[in-house]
C-alpha cells in the first residue's frame, strides 16, 4: 500500500511494478519536470472557495508526488501557476515566491493574465521567476476555444517579454492546436519578427494529443527560433514519434502535468482528430483478457515516449537532453 498523498493521485502496486518492469532503466537517475502546477485555494476569491474541487500543491507535496511516481530520482522543476478560473493572480503568485524560496534547482512561471499590468511582471521576474504561465480561459473575447494568443497575451505583455528575454509556457487554444493557420502564423510573425526573444515552451507537444497537429506543423515550427516544446499530458505515441524524428532534440523538454492532470488511471485518448481524458475509475469497463491492471496517465504517456524513442533511435545522450540536460542547460541549474 502506498500513501495517498493527494486525493486525486491512487498510486498501486500494480503502477509501481509497471514503473519497475518499463522505466527503471530508461527513465535517466535526473528529470526536469519542465510542467508541474502549484495551486493554493487561499489563492482564490472568497466567492470561489466553496466550490473548489482542487486539491492544494504546495513544494512539499509535489516533492512528495515526485518521489512517489518517479522512485529514486533527483527532479528538478520548472513551477508553473495554476490557471483556475477566480484567482487572485498576485496572491497566487506570492505562493509560489514563498514556497520556492529555500530551493535553488527550480524555476517558476507565474500566473498571468491580460489583467497583469507590466509592473506586476517585472516585479516577479526581478525577485526570481523566470517568465509566464498563460493559459486560454483568460481570453479577453471569452471564447476559450477559439481564442489567438494575443487574446490571453497582450501585445503589451509581448513587448515586455521580449525586452526581458522571458519565457513563456504557451497551451495553445483553437481546435487544431499547432496545426492551426493562425496560430502558427501568429507564432512565425512573434518569433522571426516581432518578438524574438521570448522564449516560447509549446505545451503538450505544441497541443497535439493527436497525431495531425503536430504532423501537419512541424516543418514550420522546426523552422522557427526560440521554440520549445514540453511533453506533458500527451499519451498517443505518434506526436512523440514525429517530434523525435523531425525537431532538434535539443529544444524538448519533459513535463508531467502533475498533480492533479495526470494522475488517474486511464490516458489522454486520440480518436481520429479528437481527444479526451478517459478516467477508467469512472466508466464502466472490465478487463477480462487479462490479470494485468491500468496504469496512471503519466506512466501511458512515459511508455508512449519509451516507444517513440525506441522506433526514432535515440540513445542515452538523446534521452538524457529530453528528461533533465536541455532544461540543465537552459535554466542554467544543476542537480544537488
Ligand atoms: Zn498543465
Amino acid at each position: 500500500m502506498f500513501n495517498k498523498i493527494h486525493p486525486n493521485l491512487d498510486y498501486r502496486e500494480s503502477d509501481r511494478d509497471f514503473w519497475n518492469k518499463e522505466f527503471e532503466n530508461f527513465v535517466p537517475d535526473k528529470i526536469f519536470d519542465c510542467h508541474i502546477h502549484m495551486f493554493n485555494k487561499e489563492a482564490l476569491y472568497h466567492k470561489y472557495q466553496p466550490e473548489c474541487q482542487m486539491p492544494n500543491a504546495d513544494f512539499k507535496l509535489i516533492q512528495r508526488y515526485h518521489n512517489q511516481v518517479f522512485p529514486n530520482r533527483k527532479v528538478n522543476s520548472l513551477f508553473l501557476g495554476f490557471p483556475y478560473a477566480g484567482t487572485d493572480t498576485s496572491k497566487h503568485n506570492d505562493f509560489m515566491f514563498e514556497e520556492t524560496l529555500g530551493d535553488s534547482y527550480s524555476v517558476k512561471n507565474r500566473l498571468t493574465t491580460p489583467d497583469c499590468t507590466l509592473d506586476d511582471i517585472k516585479n516577479d521576474i526581478n525577485r526570481g521567476f523566470v517568465g509566464l504561465k498563460v493559459y486560454r480561459i483568460y481570453s479577453v473575447t471569452g471564447d476559450i476555444a477559439n481564442c489567438r494568443i494575443h487574446e490571453f497575451l497582450t501585445h503589451e505583455q509581448m513587448e515586455l517579454a521580449n525586452d526581458l528575454g522571458l519565457w513563456v509556457t504557451l497551451h495553445m487554444s483553437r481546435s487544431d492546436g499547432c496545426g492551426d493557420e493562425e496560430n502558427l502564423k501568429d507564432l512565425e510573425e512573434y518569433t522571426n519578427k516581432k518578438y524574438p526573444n521570448i522564449k516560447w515552451i509549446l505545451a503538450h507537444c505544441a497541443r497535439s494529443f493527436t497525431y495531425e497537429p503536430i504532423r501537419k506543423a512541424i516543418d514550420r515550427l522546426k523552422a522557427m527560433p526560440n521554440i520549445y516544446y514540453d511533453l506533458s499530458a500527451v499519451t498517443d505515441v505518434r506526436p512523440f514519434i514525429t517530434l523525435f524524428q523531425k525537431e532538434n532534440l535539443n529544444r524538448i523538454f519533459y513535463g508531467s502535468d502533475g498533480i492533479d492532470s495526470s494522475s488517474f488511471h486511464g490516458t489522454y485518448g486520440a480518436f481520429g482528430t479528437s481527444w479526451q481524458s478517459i478516467d477508467l475509475d469512472k466508466i464502466d469497463v472490465h478487463f477480462k483478457h487479462t490479470s494485468n491492471r491500468p496504469v496512471i496517465a503519466l506512466y501511458e504517456q512515459l511508455l508512449s515516449i519509451k516507444h517513440a524513442a525506441e522506433i526514432a533511435q535515440l540513445g542515452k545522450t538523446d534521452i538524457d537532453k529530453i528528461f533533465w540536460s536541455n532544461a540543465s542547460r537552459e535554466f542554467n541549474i544543476g542537480f544537488n
